[in-house]
């Protein structure tokens, strides 16, 4: 049975934000893997722990949360297993949906199991284990119950060792987000949130709301650098010591993280793609923008910073090694603020914005707020020169970003540093690679087709269909498991997408609310949705930025209730009134039995205007064809005749993209038909994945010109109103 029936069952795929992952591999022999205790404010608020076992994650819900206790036994129901994506999840799960209500990454690690591979342990009711986490660490144990009445209750306890306390109360003393720093209670006031730190940093004396883009899209480092101290000390410092790591510029848009390091020649690099994690926290922060000095730091066994250990993890990192992220945690050391929000705060003074960071960064986590030290400057390098830290920075209190920064050697020998590699241009690009995960999956049963054969004809047309989707948000439809099994909608991004992939937000005018779409604009995003089991692509008539605006309409035979060669007639009419009105028009097949009209329209047209263009050429051909054709809305009330449906233009309408498989027997492919091919023979079934591409090669697109014509539309809205009055 799939490791993840239990969890799909329970969920509605089309209507949860919650992932739905892989089943994982058919391993047996789980002997490290990541670990996350989620806070979960549901009908009853509960801690879910989750440990990850062969590719999914085991989990149990523990109402009291887990104590550093070892006397403190606290009951852990043994729930459905998650999905691996599962670790990156925060967010408020929407009222209605299983397990409505917010929930927050209250600690996330790595988990070593230590009395044999946790297989085989769950199957003894036993479970040895020693987290490393940034709140739990140490060993615990879970032990199921003998008088279990279900067979789901277990105890989990903290064993003792140096990390045991029966003092402290870790749940109360540390409530929040390892990730966004919020406590479950914010989580849903997550934006509104963001935006008080803005109008608190747009207080801040020194503050400026002049244009921020140098921050965000830097073309030169613009991180202040310490100099040798002077003669002259300044009265009043604070000390950052200088951790054995990497500094980088971070910058934060909306959902799209950067990490810029800067070479020995002055140039700036983007490294984030080989620190998933630190993305994945700094995307959930609450300011919808940001940049910040920090430091990139991995810690090595005793808890210290290694230069060492952080170049080890990008070395397997760059190999591909994905579990590298969790064995190898990299935390982001922030020492500094240069923007939130719309506002640049260096002319801040440094109290002003180290407060500003640690209200950002309150909390224990991947991305983190140094500490400031305070004191006189000896006490300061001695304690810090027993910490193996090489150098502290004073930075004078009062004073702008980057004004009277020194640099003062501790006095402990520094470390040899060894060189990081985050690869040549072309490694960094291999770091965007897709891995199709599960191949050979099945994912047309009929025809054999495999989940591998889907990611290969999305590659194989990628330059033909790629333009057509070029800056509009998409639409996924999912089928993890095939066309045989659940399928869900998805308009957001998906969870623990990768750094590199745009995205937007924009108001639903359905529903009013925010989304967060992004677009497929280059291989490897379609290839990365191909691999999410993604069939058929769909897309909006508009385009980034502006949403508003129709670039064409579509006009929708369907043939469920008639025959095709009925829409034949119709198209081919359709076509000649079109080219009466002075209006292009482009056929594809549906990919199901119909045939579909793209009417490009240009720029500057609005959905009202594109859905009247589409109303009016509909009732014309209901005019000439009234034994073929209907317009009507009920089903029951069409008859046997083609339903014309021109409702397909809208904001939030959306239409299977040219070249997109469809999820139906054969794997067909809506594809585009030249004129003389729309006659009586055609045969939409032909057209399937396998055959489209020869097709192309041997053919080309015969619908490349939709997206370059521009018309005279209030001339073809003329023309038609005068045919529709004649006839
Ligand atoms: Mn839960």
């Amino acid at each position: 049975m799939p490791k993840l029936d239990d969890y799909r069952r329970k969920r509605n795929e089309g209507a949860t934000n919650e992932p739905f992952g892989d089943d994982g591999g058919p391993t047996t022999s789980t002997l490290t893997g990541a670990f996350v205790v989620h806070l979960h404010d549901a009908t009853r608020r509960h801690y879910d722990l989750r440990l990850e076992v062969g590719g999914v994650l085991a989990s149990f819900a523990v109402p009291r949360g887990p104590s550093l206790d070892p006397d403190a036994k606290h009951l852990a129901m043994k729930t459905e297993d998650h999905p691996f994506e599962y670790l990156e999840f925060e967010d408020v799960i929407p009222s209605g949906q299983y397990g409505a209500g917010p929930m927050i990454v209250w600690d996330r690690g790595f988990v070593e199991y230590l009395e044999g591979p946790a297989e085989e342990e769950i199957t003894n009711d036993k479970l040895h284990v020693r987290l490393h986490g940034h709140k739990l660490r140490g060993a615990f144990a879970l032990v199921k119950l003998k008088k279990s009445a279900k067979g789901d209750e277990w105890l989990l306890f903290k064993k003792a060792d140096e990390h045991a306390s029966a003092v402290r109360d870790i749940v109360a003393e540390l409530p929040r987000s390892v990730l966004s720093g919020l406590t479950v209670e914010e989580l849903a006031r997550r934006e509104r949130i963001g935006e008080e730190l803005v109008k608190r940093a747009a207080r801040a004396n020194g503050a400026s709301r002049t244009s921020v883009d140098e921050l965000f899209r830097p073309t030169a480092n613009v991180l202040a650098s310490a100099r040798p101290p002077s003669d002259v000390t300044p009265r009043d410092v604070r000390y950052d010591a200088e951790l054995d790591g990497l500094r980088v510029l971070a910058t934060k848009h909306e959902d799209v993280v950067a990490l810029h390091l800067e070479d020995a020649r002055g140039a700036l690099h983007p490294i984030e793609a080989f620190y998933p994690d630190v993305v994945r926290a700094l995307r959930s922060l609450p300011p919808a923008r940001l940049a910040l000095d920090g430091t990139l730091v991995a810690f090595d066994a005793s808890g210290r910073p290694s230069f060492a250990r952080l170049a080890e993890r990008v070395t397997k990192k760059r190999r591909g090694d994905l579990h590298v992220v969790h064995a190898m945690p990299v935390a982001f050391v922030v020492e500094d603020v240069l923007a939130i929000g719309d506002v640049d705060v260096r002319g801040a003074t440094f109290e002003t914005r180290r407060e500003l960071v640690e209200a950002l960064l309150p909390a224990p986590g991947v991305v983190r707020a140094s500490p400031a030290l305070a004191g006189d400057l000896d006490t300061v390098r001695a304690s810090c020169a027993s910490l193996g830290i090489g150098s502290v920075i004073a930075k004078p209190c009062g004073a702008r970003y980057g004004d009277g920064w020194t640099r003062h050697p501790t006095g402990t020998s520094q470390r040899p540093r060894v060189a990081i590699d985050h690869g040549a241009d072309d490694a960094r690009a291999a770091l965007r690679r897709v891995d199709v995960t599960n191949r050979s999956k099945v994912f047309f049963p009929e025809s054999r087709l495999t989940k591998g054969d889907l990611c290969d004809y999305y590659a194989a047309v990628g330059d033909v269909i790629l333009p057509y989707l070029h800056a509009r948000p998409i639409i996924l439809v999912r089928y993890p498991d095939g066309i045989e099994g659940k399928s869900f909608f998805q308009w957001n991004v998906p969870a623990g997408m990768p750094p590199w992939v745009r995205t937007l937000t924009f108001r639903s005018e359905d529903e009013g609310t925010m989304r967060r779409g992004f677009f497929v604009d280059d291989p490897t995003t379609l290839l990365y949705v191909s691999n999410l089991g993604n069939i058929p692509i769909h897309i909006l008539a508009c385009r980034a930025p502006d949403l508003a605006q129709a670039d064409f309409f579509t006009i929708d035979f369907d043939v469920k209730q008639s025959e095709l060669k009925h829409a034949v007639t119709l198209a081919r009419t359709l076509k000649d009134v079109l080219d009466a009105a002075g209006l292009p028009g482009f056929a594809k097949t549906s990919g199901q039995t119909g045939l579909h009209v793209l009417c490009p329209l240009g720029p500057g047209q609005s959905f009202d205007t594109a859905r009247a263009l589409a109303e009016l050429l509909g009732r014309v051909l209901v005019e000439r064809h009234p034994d073929l054709a209907t317009m009507e809305r009920v089903v029951g009330r069409r008859g046997p005749k083609v339903y014309v449906d021109t409702g397909q233009t809208g904001a939030t309408r959306a239409i299977v993209a040219p070249y997109s498989v469809r999820a139906v027997a054969g794997a067909t492919v809506s594809t585009p038909l030249t004129w003389d091919e729309v006659e009586p023979g055609l045969d939409p079934k032909a057209f399937t994945l396998r055959t489209v591409p020869q097709r192309l090669a041997k053919r080309g697109d015969p619908m490349k010109d939709l997206l370059h014509v521009r018309p005279d539309v209030p001339g073809a809205v003329a023309k038609l109103a005068a045919l529709l009055g004649r006839a």
